[in-house]
């Protein structure tokens, strides 16, 4: 079912301390939510544990918003795919744009990280996407294939479809962002799914799901989903409420 379900997701980023996640989870954990909708949530590490918790047995679905690709060791400040699994998440985002505008994050850790979730027994959800530049130059498909092949470089056919991709434009991203145009985004998708056709064959490059972040409302949320190669959205502040969340999943 998940294969074919809408997927409908959303990073509480830097908001919820532990109580508010852990109460926030058990509200979505007393919703129902159509069966063709794969609802997930990536809330903060410090509510990582609770939120899983409180979800467990639920058709919620929850991730990490980071993670390091080592197992342990003398990284100050850093999580691990091993301590993530043992939280009881399923999903690890990795390389949202504000990683990789803040900390430095490239294609290549994106690519480590990937690797690693995946030995973990993980999913990762990669993000890609181009900046506002790269946008009006007309480079977008090449930025995207170019994060694409460097995130997958060297995952194996049978381990591409436990990949999730989000592309998400920078510049549609946040407060300051713009919603993308919807013949743009099957444009951008459709030229996703032939990237990883030609990168995985066509069972494995087929299965890949694909979804679309940046300014997703409720208003706008079913025009990107009903595309053939977009299947599920990824939320940030339209979804943080979990009654927003809900309904926002009900209407894609
Ligand atoms: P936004 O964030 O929906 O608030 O634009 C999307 C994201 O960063 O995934």
């Amino acid at each position: 079912m998940e294969r074919d379900a809408t997927w409908v997701g959303t990073s509480w980023k830097m908001n919820k301390g532990p109580s508010a996640a852990a109460e926030a989870a058990d509200r979505l954990a007393r919703l129902s939510f159509p069966a063709t909708i794969q609802p997930f949530v990536i809330p903060p590490f410090t509510s990582l544990k609770d939120v899983c918790d409180n979800l467990s047995g639920s058709r919620v679905i929850v991730g990490a918003q980071n993670m390091h690709w080592e197992d342990s060791g003398a990284w100050t400040g850093e999580i691990s795919p091993v301590m993530i699994s043992e939280c009881g998440a399923e999903l690890v985002e990795i390389g949202h744009s504000e990683r990789r505008t803040h900390f430095g994050e490239t294609d290549w850790i994106v690519n480590l990280k990937v690797h690693s979730a995946l030995h973990h027994g993980l999913r990762p959800l990669v993000c890609i996407g181009d900046t506002a530049k790269e946008y009006s130059h007309d480079v977008t498909l090449e930025t995207l294939a170019r994060q694409l092949k460097i995130a997958l470089h060297g995952v194996s056919e049978q381990n591409i479809p436990r990949v999730l991709i989000a592309y998400e434009p920078v510049w549609a991203i946040g407060a300051g962002g713009r919603p993308a145009d919807v013949p743009f985004i099957d444009k951008a998708h459709n030229h996703l799914r032939s990237v990883l056709i030609n990168l995985a064959g066509l069972e494995a490059g087929s299965a890949v799901r694909l979804l679309y972040g940046g300014s997703v409302t409720q208003d706008n949320a079913a025009s990107y989903s009903r595309l053939q190669n977009v299947n599920g959205v990824f939320v940030g502040r339209a979804a943080w409420n979990v009654d927003h969340f809900h309904a926002l999943a009900e209407g894609v």
